[in-house]
């Protein structure tokens, strides 16, 4: 059962308090580049990705989120370190989130003016203690970035803003590594009801990152706890929302998207398979669809499972059975399996991109 949290929101994205997980993602873009990033945020649209976040490393991009902003179909939260004059530009630029820790803006007055600012406009913000930059006093303590020195450092930012009388905070906890990952957030996660971001951080390639990602943060959504969630890869953004949905998609806690089922293949296929169900899958990834789309390589297990799903199709000598509702509707040349399969499906949902 899903832990429940007390819910803030990032522009009209509810968080926490029985809200879905919501889903999202990092521009990789150059925030002062107005153009490319609102280009990467539209392609993260198409995919679902329901909250952007923008690095403001100096003023200029402070000043850019302004354009960004208007131009985003999504809530943007700037991402700031270390300079309050950067959160209070970003503010005044409309952000709808911010993400910092107020105990490394400096003096108490600074950090008062930002939280001032953001509670003027109702803007929440989010703690992210990283292990790679924990205070030096709690690396003194507990001599590693240990998931109690992380959380030690997270309570203390939530102390600072609570002190300040703010309470639109939601917290994230991250390390590299799986394991301090769980425990972290299970301590977290114990301690305070405010609502959490979770996520594996520099988890690696999209290969790596992925499996990274799946365990660590499918394990902590099946305990209950996560009420957004980042997938960090090295790659395109686009791919980590892909892999979140896919994550949530298999802990039946999202529905958007297909649902697509493929098999490894065996000896038994005598097709070329895998192009089939890689060009399926990307060329149906865009399609916000509660269905069911199978690509099985022969007529042993393929006729069943491509029954069972919505569409399928089940390969034989160079030939394919295309499924649809569990009826076979006609044969096609193996070449053809792929473009008969894809159209199918379109047709039939009314969707119009190719
Ligand atoms: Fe092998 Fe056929 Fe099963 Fe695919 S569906 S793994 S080809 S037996």
């Amino acid at each position: 059962m899903r832990k429940l949290t007390k819910q803030i929101q990032i522009g009209d994205v509810k968080i926490g308090g029985g809200a879905p997980c919501a889903v999202q993602s990092m521009c990789s873009t150059d925030t002062r580049d107005v153009a490319a990033t609102l280009a990467q945020i539209g392609r993260l649209a198409e995919v679902g990705c329901e909250i952007i976040r923008c690095a403001v490393p100096d003023m200029d991009a402070a000043i850019a989120l302004a354009a960004i902003k208007a131009g985003s179909s999504m809530p943007l939260i700037a991402d700031i370190h270390f300079d309050y004059k950067l959160a209070l530009k970003a503010l005044e630029s409309g952000v709808d989130g911010l993400r910092l820790n107020p105990g490394n803006i400096g003096e108490r007055w600074k950090v008062a003016e930002v939280v001032k600012a953001a509670s003027e406009r109702k803007i929440p913000i989010r703690i992210g203690v990283n292990g790679g930059s924990l205070e030096k006093d709690l690396l003194v303590k507990y001599g590693h970035p240990t998931p109690e020195a992380m959380v030690e450092s997270a309570l203390g930012h939530v102390r600072i803003l609570e002190g300040l009388g703010y309470d639109q905070i939601k917290v994230s906890i991250k390390v590299s590594d799986v394991v301090r990952t769980l425990e972290a957030y299970r301590l977290l996660s114990e301690a305070i009801d405010y609502p959490l971001h979770i996520g594996v951080t520099e988890a690696g390639t999209v290969f790596s990152g992925t499996i990274k990602s799946s365990v660590g943060l499918g394990i902590l959504l099946h305990q209950g706890i996560g009420d957004t969630m980042r997938v960090s890869l090295t790659g395109d953004p686009v791919d980590e929302v892909r892999v979140a949905y896919d994550i949530l998609k298999s802990l039946d806690l999202r529905k958007r998207g297909i649902n697509f089922v493929s098999c490894p293949t065996c000896g038994r296929c005598q097709i070329d398979l895998i192009p089939v169900a890689e060009e399926v899958e990307k060329r149906l990834g865009f399609l916000d669809k509660n269905i069911t789309v199978a690509v099985m390589g022969c007529a042993v297990n393929g006729p069943g499972e491509a029954r069972e799903a919505d569409f399928g199709i089940a390969g034989g000598k160079g030939e394919g059975l295309l499924f649809k509702n569990g009826e076979i509707i006609r044969k096609v040349p193996e070449k053809e399996m792929a473009d008969a399969l894809v159209e199918e499906v379109l047709r039939s949902t009314e969707s119009q991109k190719p």
